[in-house]
């Protein structure tokens, strides 16, 4: 049995059903694969700045992409917040990103590090690490070094096909050539003291437990390790030493976080100013503070014991989307030199 809906009350279940997209509506749908809790800080900044909820789903990499590209005319995603600069130009060669023109994100962020759809707002840089004693630290200035047959046996690493290290293979390829960057991965995979495996965190451990001597790691992992003060942390942290590679050529590679407006954003305005208020100042500091990353905007000032230990670098200046340009090869040559 179904009761007659009034005219009138049907009006009122459509202007409610409607509400939700309304141009007034003070709400934001964010689609985040950044995996740090301190990220809540962020989230709430803006908020109490704008007066706009953050609606926030979280999810991997690779899935938030393929969610949005399968909701799509029809998904709410306003912003797309991830990490790793290939996986910002996928998004973009997939067409999810609109363009966005900010004059206060275009004097803020340094050109190299945006494009005209998507903005990096935070940087993190593949630094080398090295067991203290076990190596001599002459022998290991450069990501070349990883590959001289000195260290065979002694190098750890994560797969070739994490997006950390297929960004590092592209900037090589970049710089150097194909031929050298498969030169390399050969030289890398000859000093492996055990097949690839485990993330980040697991080299530095395994670095300091002995069972290699040398591997790579993104900062941020090794700077949270830095800031802990769980005893066994302590421990691995006073067995290892950090290498900034190729301070005297290319720099270190960075790779960084970044988001983008999606296309078919309900709430345009509203994501553009996210984005800008992931520029400010202060969440920059938040970036920084919160997860160990370095901000993108010069001068900003912030108060990280990890990132001041870990001292001021070159970082390599190889603009970010020209990352993934190369990132289809590197997976090539990591594939054929056996760096899986
Ligand atoms: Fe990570």
């Amino acid at each position: 049995m179904t009761l007659p809906l009034s005219r009138s009350l049907i009006t009122l279940l459509l202007a409610a059903a409607s509400f939700g997209s309304t141009a007034e509506e003070k709400v934001l749908n964010l689609y985040s694969a950044r995996h740090y809790q301190t990220d809540e800080a962020l989230y709430s900044g803006f908020t109490r700045q704008s007066g706009i909820t953050v609606r926030r789903i979280e999810g991997k990499e690779d899935e938030l992409i393929e969610r949005i590209r399968n909701e799509g005319a029809n998904s709410p995603a306003d912003v797309l917040l991830t990490v790793d600069a290939a996986r910002l130009a996928e998004a973009h060669e997939m067409g999810l990103f609109a363009a966005v023109r900010s004059p206060l994100l275009e004097a803020r962020i340094p050109a190299h590090l945006r494009t005209s759809d998507w903005f990096s707002f935070s940087i993190r840089a593949r630094v080398i690490i090295y067991a203290r004693g076990a190596v001599n630290p002459d022998e290991l200035r450069n990501y070349s070094d990883l590959a001289n047959p000195r260290l065979k046996g002694k190098v750890c690493s994560r797969s070739g096909s994490h997006p950390y290290n297929l960004s590092l293979m592209a900037s090589i390829i970049a710089h150097q050539g194909e031929a050298k960057a498969e030169e390399w991965a050969r030289g890398v995979v000859a000093n492996f003291a055990r097949p690839p495996k485990g993330g980040d965190t697991d080299q530095i451990r395994a670095v300091a437990a002995g069972e290699c001597a040398v591997a790579l790691t993104n900062t941020y992992y090794l700077a949270r390790m830095m800031r802990s003060d769980k005893p066994e942390d302590r421990k691995t942290i006073d067995r290892i030493a950090v290498v900034w590679p190729d301070q005297q050529g290319n720099g270190a590679h960075i790779n960084v976080s970044g988001g983008g407006v999606v296309k078919t954003a309900p709430h345009r305005q509203a994501a553009v100013s996210f984005l800008e208020y992931l520029a400010s100042d202060e969440a920059q500091r938040y970036f920084a503070d919160g997860n160990n990353e370095w901000p993108v905007v010069a001068g900003v000032k912030v108060s990280n014991p990890a990132l001041e230990a870990l001292g001021k670098f070159k970082a390599d200046s190889l603009p970010v989307g020209s990352l993934a340009m190369y990132r289809a090869k590197a997976q090539v040559i990591f594939d054929r030199t056996g760096y899986r």
